[in-house]
């Protein structure tokens, strides 16, 4: 039980609360912090002991936000929730594992925190492109700036050609470079990074998407 006021509850249930709240989930809980700020007695009683076996919330939609924001809980729901920050939760939906992709909601992980007095490099879409030394003794920053950049970053060897295939239909200049180069690959934290011109990263992905003509479509503008 919990007392959601700061006088004690009294176990032999002596004491009369106005509300009573039966469950300690996410809304019984969320309505004994709103009622408590209101200064409105309740007690919360909830049949389990606390322990949360099977985790449910993959993703807090803007209104969850509002009152995480609200109860100052908001960058520990971002930050500390197990995840780390650059940790997608995409969902991918195939006609089996080793089969087709259908269709795919993005769901990014979210940015680095924000903080004006530290520089993360980071190649979440909308930062400037990292700097990292090429074996060459170029600079990453010398590859953008003609057209748009994709960097292919895998040993592997990634066919980006949806890309190259779509920006041609669409008339936009862009170049795929391959670069086989581990601290690039670290630093860049995924195997497929597409750069502006003005060296901003627009997209980045861990396989050529089904959508690429979207993407395409998005970064040059003529989608939202
Ligand atoms: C697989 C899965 C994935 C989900 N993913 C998301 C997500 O990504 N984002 C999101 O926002 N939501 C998600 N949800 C939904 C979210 O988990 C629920 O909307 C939310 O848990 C509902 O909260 P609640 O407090 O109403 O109920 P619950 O979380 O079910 O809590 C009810 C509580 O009441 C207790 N209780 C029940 N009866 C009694 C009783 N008689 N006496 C005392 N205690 C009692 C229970 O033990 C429990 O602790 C997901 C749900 C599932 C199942």
């Amino acid at each position: 039980m919990t007392d959601s006021n700061v006088s004690t509850a009294n176990p032999a249930g002596l004491k009369r609360y106005p509300v009573l709240i039966a469950g300690g989930g996410p809304v019984g809980l969320a309505l004994a912090i709103e009622l408590g700020w209101r200064g409105i007695h309740c007690l919360v009683v909830e049949q389990g002991d606390g322990t949360v076996d099977f985790p449910t919330t993959n993703l807090a939609n803007t209104r969850t936000c509002e009152h995480l924001r609200r109860w100052g809980l908001a960058d520990r729901m971002r930050y500390d929730s197990g995840y780390p920050t650059d940790y997608p939760r995409n969902y991918v939906f195939v006609t089996r594992m080793n089969g087709y992709e259908v269709a795919r909601f993005d769901h990014p992980s979210p940015p680095p925190p924000l903080d004006h007095g530290l520089y993360v490099p980071s190649t979440w879409p909308g930062v400037r492109a990292p700097h990292v030394w090429l074996r060459d003794g170029r600079s990453t920053l010398d590859l953008f700036g003609k057209g748009f950049t994709l960097l292919v970053l895998s040993s592997q060897g990634i066919d980006g050609s949806a890309f190259t295939d779509a920006a041609r239909q669409a008339g936009l200049p862009l170049d795929i470079v391959s670069l086989d180069e581990l601290q690039v690959r670290e630093v860049y934290e995924r195997p497929l990074v597409l750069v502006r011109p003005d060296g901003h990263v627009a997209w980045r992905g861990d396989a050529v998407p089904a959508n690429a003509p979207e993407i395409i479509d998005q970064v040059r503008g003529a989608r939202q």
